[in-house]
C-alpha cells in the first residue's frame, strides 16, 4: 500500500480510499495506492506554497546543483524504474529505459538553463532612468499527467517550474502512479521537504488541485476533453493553464520517398507504444503513384511486429493500459469497418497473455470525413488514404481541429517547405518522426492544446516577467501636483 508524498515524506490520505494498480499485461495487482481527498490537496499545496518561499530564495546555482543530482539519482535508478513503468503501464521495458534516460536529461538541461536564462535591460525614456525586467516563479505548480509517458510528461513539466523557483503538487494517473511514487523516493527526495509533492487519485484530485487557492498554475498534459473541462475551471479563477492535449497527427509519404526507410518510419510513428502516443501518426496520406506499393510493405511489416510480455526484450507492442481501452479501439475499428473501411491486417483481440491485447491493425478505404480519422485514436491502428498528388495531400493533412505535431517524409524541398506553411501545427517532423529534443519547444495549436513545453519557452511557462523602473535622481522630476503649474503647456 502507498501512500501520499507530502512534506519530504509519506503520509496517509484523510479519507482512507484507496485505489489498486493493475498490470494489463498479466492483470496482476502490483499494488494498492492512497486516494486522496480534497483535503490532502489542501495540505499538499499549503506545504509546496511555505516551501517555495525558501526555494525561491536559494542560489540558481544551488538549485541546479539539486537538479543535477536528481538527474543522477534516475539514472541510478533506471533499472527498477524501466521496470515498473512497463509492469504499471505495458509499455516495452527497452522503450521505457529511454524515457528513465530522457527524463535525467531534462533534468540537467534545465538545471542548466535556469542559471543563464535573463530578464531585459531596457533603453529608459530619460537619462536618470533604468528599465529592466526580471523572471520570478509563479509560486505552486499542479501538473496533472497521463498514463502514457507517466515519467516523462511529468518531468516535462516539473523540471523547468523547479529550475525556475517554483515548488509543485504532483497528481499522476490513476492508472500509473507506481513509478512517480517511485521516481519522488528515490531521485527526488534529496530536495528541500516540500518542494515536491505527489497526491495519487482520479479525477476529482485533479479537480481540487486545479480550485486550489495556492495553486498558481495548472499544468496538464491528457485529453482535449479533460483539458476542455480544466481550461473552464481555471478560467472562472482566471489561473494559468498550459494544457497539452490530444492529436490526430497526418503523416504524408510523398512520391520521392524511399519506402526502405518511410514504411518502417511511418509504423513506427503508428504503433510506438502501441499507438498511445499523443503524436502518433493517427492520418497516414501516400500519394497515389506509390501508393499500392507502400501499403503493401506497410502490411507485411505490421505482421512482422511482435506483440506480447512487455518485458521481453522481443517484444514490439505490448498491451493496451486498460480494459475500456481496449473495448473503445474496437468499438472504432468496428464502426470504420461498417462505414467502409478496409481491414488489411488485424482488427481482433489477440490472445498474447491475459491482459488488452490487440493487433496492430491497418485500415484503407477510409474517407477524410470518417470518424476514424476525425476522432483521436489511442491505439495501434494504422488508416492509410491514398490521395492523388502533393496538393492533395497537403490539403487533407491540414484539415483537422487539431495541431499538435505533423510528419513528412521526403526529400523535395518544396513539398516540404509548402507542408511546413500550410500544415497548424506545434511540431513537423521531415524523415524522422516524433523525435523531440529538449531544447526544442513542444505542444499543440487548436484543440491540441496551448502553451509549450520544452526549450526556453517550457521555463517560461512558470515565470512571470516583472518589470523594474529606477530613477536615481528624482527631485528631477519636471512635474507634479498642482496641474495648474502646467496650465501654460495646455493648447489654446
Ligand atoms: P486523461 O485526460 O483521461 O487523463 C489525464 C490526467 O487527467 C489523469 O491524471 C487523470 O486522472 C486526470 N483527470 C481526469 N479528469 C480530470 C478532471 N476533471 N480534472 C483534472 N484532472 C483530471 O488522459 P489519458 O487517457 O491519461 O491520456 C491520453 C490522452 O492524453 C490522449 O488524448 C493523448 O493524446 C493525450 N496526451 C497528450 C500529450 C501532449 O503532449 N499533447 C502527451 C501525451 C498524451
Amino acid at each position: 500500500m502507498r501512500t501520499l508524498w507530502i512534506d519530504g515524506g509519506w503520509q496517509p490520505s484523510e479519507g482512507g480510499g484507496v485505489r489498486q494498480v493493475e498490470n494489463p499485461a498479466t492483470l496482476e495487482i502490483l499494488d494498492e495506492v492512497a486516494e486522496a481527498t480534497p483535503a490532502d490537496v489542501r495540505r499538499a499545496s499549503a506545504v509546496a506554497a511555505r516551501a517555495q518561499r525558501d526555494w525561491r530564495q536559494l542560489p540558481a546555482l544551488e538549485r541546479a546543483q539539486m537538479l543535477h543530482e536528481a538527474a543522477g539519482l534516475m539514472r541510478g535508478d533506471r533499472a527498477r524504474l524501466s521496470e515498473l513503468l512497463t509492469r504499471e503501464g505495458g509499455k516495452p521495458r527497452i522503450e521505457n529505459l529511454d524515457e528513465v534516460e530522457w527524463c535525467a536529461a531534462c533534468f540537467q538541461y534545465y538545471a542548466e538553463i535556469a542559471r543563464s536564462a535573463y530578464g531585459l535591460s531596457i533603453p529608459p525614456t530619460a537619462a536618470h532612468q533604468l528599465n529592466f525586467t526580471i523572471k520570478e516563479p509563479l509560486g505552486v505548480v499542479g501538473a496533472i499527467v497521463p498514463f502514457n509517458y507517466p515519467l516523462l510528461l511529468l518531468v516535462w513539466k516539473i523540471a523547468p517550474a523547479l529550475a525556475a523557483g517554483n515548488t509543485v503538487v504532483v497528481k499522476p494517473s490513476e492508472l500509473t502512479p507506481l513509478s512517480t511514487l517511485r521516481l519522488v523516493e528515490t531521485a527526488l527526495a534529496h530536495l528541500p521537504r516540500g518542494v515536491v509533492n505527489v497526491v495519487t487519485g482520479a479525477g476529482a484530485v485533479g479537480e481540487a488541485i486545479v480550485d486550489d487557492p495556492d495553486v498558481a498554475c495548472v499544468a496538464f498534459t491528457g485529453s482535449t476533453a479533460v483539458g476542455t473541462r480544466i481550461a473552464t475551471r481555471a478560467a472562472a479563477q482566471l489561473k494559468r493553464v498550459n494544457l497539452e492535449l490530444g492529436g490526430i497527427d497526418p503523416l504524408i509519404v510523398f512520391e520521392d520517398a524511399d519506402l526502405d526507410v518511410a514504411v518502417p518510419g511511418a509504423a513506427w510513428a503508428r504503433f510506438l507504444n502501441n499507438g498511445q502516443v499523443c503524436t502518433s501518426a493517427k492520418r497516414i496520406y501516400v500519394v497515389e503513384p506509390i501508393a499500392g506499393e507502400f501499403i503493401e510493405r506497410f502490411v507485411a511489416h505490421t505482421r512482422s511486429l511482435r506483440v506480447g510480455d512487455p518485458m521481453d526484450p522481443d517484444t514490439d507492442l505490448g498491451p493496451l493500459i486498460s480494459s475500456a481501452a481496449r473495448a473503445r479501439v474496437e468499438a472504432q475499428v468496428e464502426r470504420a469497418v461498417a462505414q467502409g473501411a478496409r481491414l488489411l491486417e488485424g482488427g481482433r483481440r489477440l490472445d498474447a497473455g491475459p491482459g488488452y491485447f490487440y493487433a496492430p491493425t491497418v485500415l484503407t478505404g477510409v474517407r477524410p470525413d470518417h470518424a476514424i480519422v476525425c476522432e483521436e485514436v489511442f491505439g495501434p491502428i494504422a488508416s492509410i488514404l491514398p490521395v492523388k498528388d502533393a496538393d492533395e495531400a497537403i490539403a487533407l493533412a491540414a484539415q483537422s481541429d487539431y495541431g499538435l505535431g505533423a510528419n513528412i517524409y521526403t526529400r523535395n524541398l518544396t513539398y516540404a517547405l509548402r507542408a511546413v506553411q500550410e500544415i497548424k501545427a506545434g511540431t513537423v517532423w521531415i524523415n524522422d518522426p516524433l523525435t523531440d529534443n529538449d531544447a526544442a519547444p513542444f505542444g499543440g495549436m487548436r484543440k491540441s492544446g496551448m502553451g509549450r513545453e520544452l526549450g526556453v519557452e517550457g521555463l517560461d511557462a512558470f515565470r512571470e516577467t516583472k518589470h523594474v523602473h529606477l530613477d536615481f535622481v528624482p527631485e528631477r522630476k519636471g512635474f507634479w501636483f498642482p496641474n495648474r503649474q502646467r496650465r501654460g503647456d495646455i493648447p489654446s
